[in-house]
């Protein structure tokens, strides 16, 4: 594979797990704190957090516009807070945040029992079990026909795909399986 470089949107939440992740890939990582760090990317990931606020700081510096361009021919992963930030629409709210998405997801979805844990995954296109920490996290509750489901739980897709973009409902930056970030790399960015 070319040597790649992909950018995490470091306006809040999980940033250095996904850089340290991208590292040991080989990958140069950046953690992009302005627009024009864009330019120099072949992707970017848009970490969990907290998606309301990410999103306030992303429409303050200019970056839904920008990553809306961005994506016309370059890659995005979203997890966690970062799936609700690509999703066209979300439950029960008025304005999603870059709708480039076409999926529609519902925040904090498995409820307060279970607000976070860990589980294993089957993964379209990945022969072993994925290990998944969910932590506050959402589900798609709808897809539309150019979104493929490659990963769901208790019935509710946590991982599809739609061409170069790549969303899941978990953190894989939080385990030391580093299948999920190869996919995208594989699948997102390099093609
Ligand atoms: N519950 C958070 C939100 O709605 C997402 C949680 C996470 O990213 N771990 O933005």
């Amino acid at each position: 594979m070319k040597s790649l470089t992909i950018g995490v949107l470091a306006l809040q939440g999980a940033v250095s797990e996904h850089l340290a992740q991208l590292q040991q890939l080989g990958v140069t990582a950046i953690a992009v704190k302005q627009i024009a760090q864009l330019a120099q990317l072949d992707g970017i990931i848009l970490p969990g957090g907290e998606s309301t606020a990410i999103g306030k700081l992303m429409r303050n510096y200019g970056f839904i516009e920008a990553l809306q361009q961005f994506a016309t021919n370059k890659a995005i992963f979203g997890t966690c807070a970062g799936m609700i930030l690509l999703a066209k629409q979300l439950v029960g709210e008025e304005q999603a945040h870059l709708q480039l998405m076409d999926i529609e997801v519902q925040r904090n979805a498995f409820g307060r029992q279970v607000d976070s844990f860990q589980t294993e995954l089957h993964v379209k296109g990945i022969e072993q079990l994925v290990p998944a920490v969910f932590i506050r996290a959402p589900y798609i509750v709808k897809v539309g026909e150019r979104v493929d489901i490659l990963a769901s739980y208790a019935e509710h897709p946590v991982l599809a795909r739609q061409g170069k973009l790549l969303a899941c409902s978990f953190h894989p930056e939080l385990t030391s399986d580093l299948s999920i970030l190869k996919l995208f790399l594989q699948e997102c960015v390099a093609k």
